[in-house]
């Protein structure tokens, strides 16, 4: 029997280094490939098309939904973000292992329509720490630092729909620990 590959979906408060680690994580598993979404923000600087997002405009954002072409979306700081789908149905059915890095909402809408998807939620070690790394990227205004802690702190309320959680005390040992939970999962039995 043909076996899917694994959807990984990681989360964490902005700032918790998820997009640091999931790079870590990609550099050394060939196997995974790294869903690229579409979102209605600007490219901050260094950014490129394609690699980091597909930029839409708000219309254009639009009809990808209503043509249904996300597997989900949410909004969020304003602007919309969303998964394409048919990227990741193709690989998944060709046994390659998929990788989300996106925010809580669409997360959980992931998991509802596929159960067998794995949520791994990154936390940073403290709040301090992550209001460090905020204000240390450099990348947001203070007022978009303080939208995004703000958020931080709801999105750590509800966390039980989570399958895993893992501390970012380092990325190394968190790449580590998200390589081994795909490898657990993959020898889930009910897989096959
Ligand atoms: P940023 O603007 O910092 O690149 O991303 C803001 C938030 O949007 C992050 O939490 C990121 O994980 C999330 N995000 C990025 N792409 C998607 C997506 O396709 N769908 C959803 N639901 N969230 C996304």
């Amino acid at each position: 029997m043909n076996r899917k590959g694994i959807l990984t979906v990681v989360s964490g408060p902005s700032g918790a280094g998820k997009g640091t680690i999931c790079k870590e994580l990609l550099k050394n598993n060939e196997n995974i490939k790294l869903s690229v979404s579409a979102t209605t923000r600007a490219p901050r600087e260094g950014e490129k098309e394609g690699v980091n997002y597909y930029y839409k405009t708000h219309e254009e954002f639009k009809k990808m939904i209503e043509e249904g072409d996300l597997f989900e979306y949410a909004e969020r700081y304003g602007n919309f973000y969303g998964t394409p789908k048919a990227a990741i149905m193709e690989n998944l059915e060709k046994g390659q292992d998929v990788l989300l890095e996106i925010e809580m909402i669409g997360a959980l809408n992931v998991k509802k329509m596929c159960p067998d998807s794995v949520l791994i939620f990154v936390l940073p070690p403290s709040l301090e720490e992550l209001k460090r790394r905020l204000v240390g990227r450099g990348t947001e205004t203070e007022e978009q630092i303080e939208k995004r802690f703000s958020m931080a702190y709801e999105e750590i309320q509800t966390l039980k729909e989570y399958d895993y959680f893992i501390i970012n005390e380092d990325v190394e040992t968190a790449a580590k620990d998200i390589e081994s939970i795909i490898a657990a999962e993959k020898n889930k039995t009910e897989r096959y």
